[in-house]
């Protein structure tokens, strides 16, 4: 059952591409993209198959030729990439469709903050919300454990995001990241929130210096956006979870 994800996972990824397109311009969002970006052709049903109309019209539209770009297939393949994953890395078969779900919502999280540096309410407080739900489901004692990983993820980031703006004179965490740390805490609990914080520190650090290093100067006024890695570490994390309970299970 749990291979039905991966194939589920170029749709998803077609409407990952729709949300992230439209949610940062307050555009509605539907369940496909609905016309040409360039000629605003309307688009069939032939046009929307994820990947393989890409594939079969070679990357242009129908009508005016324009290239398509590269983005509807790059996260059409990352909503796969997200699958494969989930499905090689969780270790119970009822957990898979738990972890697709948080890892395609983080995709687009983090696609859309990589973007525009926004991490949109709209995808945030519903995913605090889904990380509560999921604690209740699995185990409704963990549910305190939980929301206060939710309350304190928030407070920390405002609280060291206020100090930064204090010292610096200018935003270096904004309220998504700790709307999305709040997340993080609804989804792993209290306990592993500085673990998180500091892997997607250090990460951000090593991505900060290579791209650095790459362009041989640093650019102090280029900042980069902390929600992507934010999100690696807390699927990460989630994973490990889910192992670390799966043991705990058979041993106990
Ligand atoms: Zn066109």
């Amino acid at each position: 059952m749990q291979w039905l994800a991966v194939l589920v996972a170029p749709f998803v990824g077609s409407f990952l591409g729709v949300l992230v397109r439209r949610l940062p311009r307050g555009e509605p969002v539907g369940w496909t993209r609905s016309a040409c970006e360039t000629c605003a052709r309307p688009l069939g049903a032939g046009d929307l198959l994820p990947i393989v109309s890409f594939l079969a019209l070679r990357g242009r539209c129908r009508t005016c030729r324009a290239p398509i770009g590269g983005f509807h297939l790059a996260i059409e393949l990352a909503a796969v990439g997200v699958a494969l994953a989930a499905v090689a890395l969780t270790p119970e078969s009822q957990r898979v469709w738990t972890g697709c779900v948080l890892g395609w919502w983080l995709l687009a999280l983090a696609w859309i903050d990589a973007e525009h540096m926004l991490l949109p309410d709209a995808l945030t407080l519903p995913l605090i919300l889904a990380g509560l739900g999921v604690a209740w489901l699995d185990d409704p004692v963990t549910v305190p454990d939980h929301a206060l990983g939710a309350a304190a993820g928030y407070a920390a980031f405002r609280v060291v995001g206020a100090v930064y703006a204090r010292l610096r004179g200018r935003d270096g965490l904004g309220e998504g990241d700790a709307k999305l740390l709040a997340a993080g805490g609804a989804w792993v609990g209290w306990q592993p929130l500085a673990d998180l914080v500091l892997m997607a520190a250090l990460s951000a650090l090593a991505v900060g210096l290579g791209v650095a290093l790459y362009r041989r100067r640093f650019q102090r006024d280029r900042a980069l956006p902390f929600g992507p890695f934010l999100a690696v570490a807390l699927w990460l994390i989630w994973v490990w979870q889910a192992w670390s309970s799966m043991l705990a299970d058979r041993s106990g």
